[in-house]
Protein backbone atom coordinates (compact mmCIF):
# COMPACT_ATOMS: atom_id res chain seq x y z
CA UNK A 1 0.00 0.00 0.00
CA UNK A 2 1.49 3.40 -0.41
CA UNK A 3 1.55 6.26 1.52
CA UNK A 4 3.21 9.70 3.16
CA UNK A 5 5.69 10.08 6.14
CA UNK A 6 3.92 12.14 8.50
CA UNK A 7 6.38 12.24 11.45
CA UNK A 8 9.63 10.86 11.59
CA UNK A 9 11.40 9.68 15.14
CA UNK A 10 14.20 8.05 13.63
CA UNK A 11 13.37 4.36 14.25
CA UNK A 12 9.81 4.97 13.60
CA UNK A 13 7.50 6.74 11.02
CA UNK A 14 3.99 7.34 10.68
CA UNK A 15 2.75 6.61 7.64
CA UNK A 16 -0.40 8.33 6.46
CA UNK A 17 -1.73 5.28 3.81
CA UNK A 18 -3.91 5.54 0.98
CA UNK A 19 -6.86 3.69 3.49
CA UNK A 20 -7.03 7.30 5.67
CA UNK A 21 -5.45 5.01 8.29
CA UNK A 22 -1.89 6.31 9.90
CA UNK A 23 0.37 3.55 10.61
CA UNK A 24 3.58 3.03 12.83
CA UNK A 25 6.06 1.72 10.59
CA UNK A 26 10.12 0.37 10.61
CA UNK A 27 12.26 0.07 7.75
CA UNK A 28 13.78 -3.01 7.08
CA UNK A 29 16.95 -3.25 5.67
CA UNK A 30 19.48 -0.37 4.31
CA UNK A 31 17.87 2.32 1.96
CA UNK A 32 20.33 4.12 -0.15
CA UNK A 33 19.79 7.09 -1.69
CA UNK A 34 22.22 8.18 -4.42
CA UNK A 35 24.45 10.51 -3.50
CA UNK A 36 23.29 11.29 -0.35
CA UNK A 37 24.74 10.57 3.19
CA UNK A 38 21.68 11.19 5.52
CA UNK A 39 21.44 10.12 8.78
CA UNK A 40 17.74 9.77 7.93
CA UNK A 41 16.95 7.39 4.73
CA UNK A 42 13.47 8.28 5.04
CA UNK A 43 12.06 11.60 5.52
CA UNK A 44 8.62 13.62 6.37
CA UNK A 45 6.69 14.07 2.99
CA UNK A 46 8.46 10.60 1.54
CA UNK A 47 5.71 8.72 -0.45
CA UNK A 48 6.55 5.43 0.28
CA UNK A 49 5.25 1.51 0.08
CA UNK A 50 4.56 -0.23 2.84
CA UNK A 51 3.49 -3.63 3.91
CA UNK A 52 0.99 -3.96 6.80
CA UNK A 53 1.71 -6.17 9.69
CA UNK A 54 -1.49 -8.21 9.79
CA UNK A 55 -1.01 -10.12 12.15
CA UNK A 56 0.25 -7.36 15.38
CA UNK A 57 -2.51 -5.96 17.33
CA UNK A 58 -1.65 -2.79 16.53
CA UNK A 59 -1.15 -0.94 13.42
CA UNK A 60 2.03 -1.19 12.42
CA UNK A 61 4.04 -1.94 9.11
CA UNK A 62 7.78 -1.60 7.42
CA UNK A 63 8.45 0.05 4.93
CA UNK A 64 9.73 -1.65 1.89
CA UNK A 65 10.42 1.07 -0.73
CA UNK A 66 11.19 5.29 -1.25
CA UNK A 67 9.57 6.79 -4.42
CA UNK A 68 12.03 8.87 -6.16
CA UNK A 69 11.57 12.26 -4.29
CA UNK A 70 10.98 15.83 -6.21
CA UNK A 71 12.70 17.72 -3.69
CA UNK A 72 14.08 17.85 -0.73
CA UNK A 73 15.72 20.12 2.30
CA UNK A 74 18.73 18.99 4.34
CA UNK A 75 20.99 20.15 6.43
CA UNK A 76 24.33 19.17 7.89
CA UNK A 77 23.71 16.73 11.16
CA UNK A 78 24.77 18.18 14.68
CA UNK A 79 27.82 16.03 15.03
CA UNK A 80 30.68 16.57 12.87
CA UNK A 81 30.84 14.06 9.98
CA UNK A 82 29.83 14.55 6.68
CA UNK A 83 26.22 13.47 7.16
CA UNK A 84 23.05 15.36 6.02
CA UNK A 85 19.74 15.35 7.91
CA UNK A 86 16.89 15.33 5.65
CA UNK A 87 14.49 17.92 6.90
CA UNK A 88 11.64 17.15 4.38
CA UNK A 89 10.57 15.80 0.98
CA UNK A 90 8.28 16.25 -1.90
CA UNK A 91 7.95 20.19 -0.86
CA UNK A 92 5.50 21.83 -3.56
CA UNK A 93 5.37 25.41 -2.30
CA UNK A 94 7.27 27.60 0.12
CA UNK A 95 5.68 30.81 2.33
CA UNK A 96 7.80 33.25 2.79
CA UNK A 97 6.50 35.83 5.34
CA UNK A 98 8.07 39.23 4.94
CA UNK A 99 7.77 42.80 7.26
CA UNK A 100 8.70 45.53 6.45
CA UNK A 101 9.45 46.51 10.47
CA UNK A 102 8.59 44.49 13.73
CA UNK A 103 10.71 42.82 12.24
CA UNK A 104 12.64 44.11 9.62
CA UNK A 105 12.99 41.88 6.43
CA UNK A 106 15.89 43.08 4.28
CA UNK A 107 15.54 42.97 0.35
CA UNK A 108 19.03 40.55 0.83
CA UNK A 109 17.38 38.24 3.01
CA UNK A 110 14.27 37.27 0.71
CA UNK A 111 16.69 36.72 -2.26
CA UNK A 112 18.82 34.95 -0.12
CA UNK A 113 16.20 32.54 0.30
CA UNK A 114 14.87 33.17 -3.18
CA UNK A 115 18.06 31.31 -4.50
CA UNK A 116 18.28 28.27 -2.38
CA UNK A 117 14.46 27.83 -3.06
CA UNK A 118 15.37 28.07 -7.05
CA UNK A 119 18.08 26.03 -6.26
CA UNK A 120 16.03 23.47 -4.14
CA UNK A 121 13.67 23.83 -7.04
CA UNK A 122 10.57 24.66 -4.91
CA UNK A 123 8.53 27.71 -5.36
CA UNK A 124 8.18 30.71 -3.40
CA UNK A 125 5.04 32.48 -2.99
CA UNK A 126 5.25 36.00 -1.18
CA UNK A 127 3.40 37.06 1.83
CA UNK A 128 3.52 40.38 2.85
CA UNK A 129 1.89 40.33 6.32
CA UNK A 130 0.90 42.34 8.50
CA UNK A 131 -0.49 44.96 5.87
CA UNK A 132 -3.26 46.14 8.61
CA UNK A 133 -0.37 48.18 10.75
CA UNK A 134 1.39 49.97 7.46
CA UNK A 135 0.59 53.57 6.80
CA UNK A 136 0.55 54.63 3.52
CA UNK A 137 4.18 54.92 2.84
CA UNK A 138 4.64 51.67 4.03
CA UNK A 139 1.66 50.49 1.72
CA UNK A 140 3.35 52.08 -1.21
CA UNK A 141 6.66 50.85 -0.20
CA UNK A 142 5.16 47.09 -0.12
CA UNK A 143 3.72 47.64 -3.44
CA UNK A 144 6.80 48.32 -4.58
CA UNK A 145 8.40 45.16 -3.65
CA UNK A 146 5.62 43.22 -4.90
CA UNK A 147 5.82 44.72 -8.06
CA UNK A 148 9.64 43.87 -8.11
CA UNK A 149 9.00 40.43 -7.40
CA UNK A 150 6.07 39.64 -9.51
CA UNK A 151 8.20 41.51 -12.72
CA UNK A 152 10.26 38.38 -11.86
CA UNK A 153 7.80 35.69 -11.41
CA UNK A 154 7.13 35.48 -8.52
CA UNK A 155 3.58 35.52 -6.86
CA UNK A 156 3.00 37.98 -3.84
CA UNK A 157 0.23 38.29 -2.03
CA UNK A 158 -0.31 41.00 0.86
CA UNK A 159 -1.96 39.42 4.08
CA UNK A 160 -2.87 40.09 7.72
CA UNK A 161 -2.38 37.21 9.58
CA UNK A 162 -4.40 39.23 12.19
CA UNK A 163 -7.37 40.69 10.87
CA UNK A 164 -7.91 37.62 8.25
CA UNK A 165 -7.19 39.75 4.97
CA UNK A 166 -6.54 37.69 1.70
CA UNK A 167 -6.01 34.03 4.67
CA UNK A 168 -8.71 32.33 2.91
CA UNK A 169 -6.67 33.01 -1.00
CA UNK A 170 -3.50 31.53 1.04
CA UNK A 171 -6.19 28.37 2.43
CA UNK A 172 -6.90 28.02 -0.99
CA UNK A 173 -3.27 27.79 -2.56
CA UNK A 174 -2.43 25.39 0.03
CA UNK A 175 -5.07 23.10 -0.18
CA UNK A 176 -4.08 19.50 -1.52
CA UNK A 177 -0.37 20.31 -1.17
CA UNK A 178 2.75 20.29 1.10
CA UNK A 179 3.80 23.59 2.08
CA UNK A 180 6.71 24.98 4.11
CA UNK A 181 6.32 28.44 5.83
CA UNK A 182 9.27 30.16 6.33
CA UNK A 183 10.54 33.79 7.21
CA UNK A 184 12.14 35.49 10.13
CA UNK A 185 10.94 35.08 13.62
CA UNK A 186 7.61 37.45 14.64
CA UNK A 187 6.70 38.20 11.08
CA UNK A 188 3.68 35.73 12.22
CA UNK A 189 4.12 32.04 10.68
CA UNK A 190 2.54 31.20 13.93
CA UNK A 191 -0.29 33.35 13.48
CA UNK A 192 -1.18 32.68 10.22
CA UNK A 193 -1.13 28.69 10.87
CA UNK A 194 -3.55 29.66 14.05
CA UNK A 195 -5.95 31.82 11.26
CA UNK A 196 -6.10 29.09 8.75
CA UNK A 197 -6.88 26.28 10.92
CA UNK A 198 -7.89 27.44 14.62
CA UNK A 199 -7.57 23.52 15.82
CA UNK A 200 -4.14 23.60 15.40
CA UNK A 201 -2.09 25.38 18.06
CA UNK A 202 1.26 25.56 16.24
CA UNK A 203 3.24 26.94 18.89
CA UNK A 204 1.66 24.25 21.11
CA UNK A 205 1.33 21.56 18.89
CA UNK A 206 4.41 19.87 19.54
CA UNK A 207 5.41 20.24 16.41
CA UNK A 208 8.67 21.53 16.90
CA UNK A 209 10.32 18.60 19.00
CA UNK A 210 13.92 18.84 19.79
CA UNK A 211 15.18 15.25 20.47
CA UNK A 212 17.48 14.64 22.83
CA UNK A 213 20.75 14.77 20.50
CA UNK A 214 19.51 17.79 19.52
CA UNK A 215 18.27 16.85 16.59
CA UNK A 216 15.20 18.06 15.05
CA UNK A 217 11.86 15.76 14.32
CA UNK A 218 9.85 17.41 11.43
CA UNK A 219 6.60 16.71 11.08
CA UNK A 220 3.56 17.66 9.25
CA UNK A 221 0.80 19.29 10.81
CA UNK A 222 -2.34 18.52 8.62
CA UNK A 223 -5.00 20.89 8.06
CA UNK A 224 -7.77 21.64 5.56
CA UNK A 225 -6.67 19.05 3.63
CA UNK A 226 -3.06 20.61 3.17
CA UNK A 227 0.56 19.49 4.62
CA UNK A 228 2.36 22.50 6.68
CA UNK A 229 5.94 21.43 7.57
CA UNK A 230 7.10 23.39 10.73
CA UNK A 231 10.95 23.56 9.84
CA UNK A 232 12.12 24.45 13.54
CA UNK A 233 14.42 27.58 13.94
CA UNK A 234 15.42 27.12 10.69
CA UNK A 235 14.51 30.70 8.52
CA UNK A 236 14.94 29.54 5.25
CA UNK A 237 16.42 26.00 3.95
CA UNK A 238 19.59 24.24 5.27
CA UNK A 239 22.57 24.75 3.58
CA UNK A 240 22.95 25.00 0.36
CA UNK A 241 26.18 24.54 -1.68
CA UNK A 242 26.29 25.99 -5.35
CA UNK A 243 29.09 27.27 -7.50
CA UNK A 244 29.53 30.96 -8.37
CA UNK A 245 29.03 30.44 -12.33
CA UNK A 246 25.84 28.50 -10.88
CA UNK A 247 24.32 31.30 -8.70
CA UNK A 248 22.92 33.66 -11.73
CA UNK A 249 21.31 30.78 -12.75
CA UNK A 250 18.77 30.90 -9.43
CA UNK A 251 18.23 34.66 -10.32
CA UNK A 252 15.71 34.24 -13.28
CA UNK A 253 15.95 37.68 -14.57
CA UNK A 254 19.32 36.83 -14.76
CA UNK A 255 19.20 33.70 -15.96
CA UNK A 256 17.11 35.12 -18.83
CA UNK A 257 19.67 37.02 -20.51
CA UNK A 258 22.58 34.84 -19.32
CA UNK A 259 22.88 33.84 -23.26
CA UNK A 260 23.37 37.21 -24.20
CA UNK A 261 26.40 37.82 -22.50
CA UNK A 262 29.56 37.40 -24.08
CA UNK A 263 30.92 34.85 -22.13
CA UNK A 264 29.27 32.16 -21.28
CA UNK A 265 30.17 31.57 -18.13
CA UNK A 266 30.08 35.58 -17.21
CA UNK A 267 29.34 36.21 -13.27
CA UNK A 268 27.93 39.41 -14.11
CA UNK A 269 30.75 41.59 -12.58
CA UNK A 270 33.07 42.78 -14.27
CA UNK A 271 33.01 41.13 -17.54
CA UNK A 272 32.86 43.52 -20.42
CA UNK A 273 29.58 42.70 -22.76
CA UNK A 274 27.82 41.78 -19.98
CA UNK A 275 23.53 41.71 -20.60
CA UNK A 276 23.07 41.80 -16.97
CA UNK A 277 24.99 44.55 -16.41
CA UNK A 278 23.00 46.61 -19.59
CA UNK A 279 19.88 45.43 -18.07
CA UNK A 280 21.04 46.91 -14.84
CA UNK A 281 22.24 50.39 -16.40
CA UNK A 282 18.62 50.86 -18.04
CA UNK A 283 17.00 49.62 -14.96
CA UNK A 284 15.59 46.57 -16.18
CA UNK A 285 17.15 44.84 -13.67
CA UNK A 286 16.20 45.96 -9.92
CA UNK A 287 19.82 47.11 -8.05
CA UNK A 288 18.99 45.65 -4.89
CA UNK A 289 18.89 42.33 -6.76
CA UNK A 290 22.13 43.04 -8.23
CA UNK A 291 23.11 43.86 -5.27
CA UNK A 292 21.83 41.07 -3.25
CA UNK A 293 23.73 38.57 -5.76
CA UNK A 294 26.96 40.70 -5.70
CA UNK A 295 26.85 40.22 -1.64
CA UNK A 296 26.28 36.23 -2.24
CA UNK A 297 29.05 35.60 -4.80
CA UNK A 298 31.43 37.76 -2.72
CA UNK A 299 30.67 35.86 0.31
CA UNK A 300 29.92 38.82 1.94
CA UNK A 301 27.89 38.63 5.15
CA UNK A 302 28.17 35.10 4.85
CA UNK A 303 28.32 35.20 8.86
CA UNK A 304 25.20 37.19 8.92
CA UNK A 305 23.07 34.20 6.79
CA UNK A 306 24.36 31.36 8.44
CA UNK A 307 23.28 33.61 11.80
CA UNK A 308 20.11 34.28 9.95
CA UNK A 309 19.19 30.47 8.90
CA UNK A 310 20.54 28.48 11.85
CA UNK A 311 20.60 31.24 15.34
CA UNK A 312 17.30 30.88 16.47
CA UNK A 313 16.53 27.25 17.30
P1 LIG B 1 6.29 33.86 14.30
O1 LIG B 1 7.46 34.03 15.21
O2 LIG B 1 6.69 34.06 12.88
O3 LIG B 1 5.52 32.61 14.52
O4 LIG B 1 5.33 35.11 14.62
P2 LIG B 1 3.98 35.15 15.50
O5 LIG B 1 2.87 34.48 14.79
O6 LIG B 1 4.29 34.69 16.87
O7 LIG B 1 3.68 36.72 15.48
C1 LIG B 1 4.52 37.69 16.11
C2 LIG B 1 3.67 38.87 16.57
O8 LIG B 1 3.12 39.54 15.45
C3 LIG B 1 2.50 38.46 17.43
O9 LIG B 1 2.38 39.41 18.45
C4 LIG B 1 1.32 38.50 16.49
O10 LIG B 1 0.12 38.78 17.15
C5 LIG B 1 1.72 39.63 15.57
N1 LIG B 1 1.12 39.48 14.23
C6 LIG B 1 1.20 38.41 13.40
N2 LIG B 1 0.53 38.65 12.25
C7 LIG B 1 0.02 39.91 12.36
C8 LIG B 1 -0.76 40.73 11.48
O11 LIG B 1 -1.13 40.38 10.36
N3 LIG B 1 -1.06 41.97 11.94
C9 LIG B 1 -0.68 42.43 13.16
N4 LIG B 1 -1.04 43.65 13.53
N5 LIG B 1 0.05 41.67 14.00
C10 LIG B 1 0.40 40.44 13.61
ZN1 LIG C 1 26.95 38.73 -17.69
Amino acid sequence: MKGTVYKSTGSWYQVKAEDGNFYNCRIKGKFRIQGIKSTNPVAVGDRVKIEVDEVSEEVTGIIKEIEDRDNYIIRKSVNLSKQTHIIAANIDQAFLLITLNNPPTFTTFIDRFLVTAEAYQIKTILLFNKIDTYNEEELAEVKYLAALYRQIGYECIGISAKSGKNVEKVKEKMTGKTSMISGHSGTGKSTLVNALEPSLDLKTSGISVQSKQGQHTTTFAESFDARIIDTPGIKGFGVVEMEKEELGDYFPEFFALRSECKFHNCLHLEEPHCAVKEALEKEEISWSRYKSYVQIIKGEDEQQYRMDNFEEQ
